[in-house]
């Protein structure tokens, strides 16, 4: 099956089911997992263009983001030798964070290089909230077994 700009239907990176896309955006079909990964072919796109990345957020349903809320996220690092999770913290929507990860701005060596998908993200809250959540949720990870990276 293809979609539009000829790009298939990817499974989730995370779980290995089928995903909805919207735009560049891909979403796991299982809310159990609620993964998303941004297709590879959005990094051709003129991210530096202000205009050209709103479009691109619009077009995947990310919500603008609201002044003052927080979210804590994780991203899945994976690559050469590396198999890891990322766990960061952002006053953006999580999605849109994700993409800067991608492009490179405001961005980690490792993230920008490894970030496969988004695992999951809590939020909306504090800023206070999201300090102490950011790092009670990499340790959480890192008890589950977890190598976990870190800004
Ligand atoms: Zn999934």
């Amino acid at each position: 099956m293809k979609l539009k700009r000829g790009v298939k239907v990817e499974t989730c990176r995370v779980c290995g089911q089928p995903t909805r896309r919207s735009g560049y955006l891909h979403r796991c079909i299982d809310s159990q997992c609620g993964a998303v990964h941004w297709n590879e072919n959005v990094l051709s796109q003129a991210l530096d263009d202000s205009k050209v990345f709103r479009k691109i957020l619009v077009d995947a349903d990310v919500l603008e983001w609201i002044s003052g809320q927080k979210y804590v996220y994780v991203l899945l690092l994976k690559g050469k030798g590396i198999d890891a999770l990322y766990v960061g913290m952002t006053g953006l929507h999580p999605y849109e964070r994700y993409l800067n990860h991608k492009r490179g701005y405001k961005a980690s060596k490792c993230a920008r290089q490894y970030a496969t998908a988004m695992k999951s993200f809590e939020g909306p809250m504090t800023y206070e909230e999201a300090i102490s959540r950011e790092i009670t949720k990499a340790n959480e990870l890192r008890e589950e077994g977890n190598e976990v990276y870190q800004n």
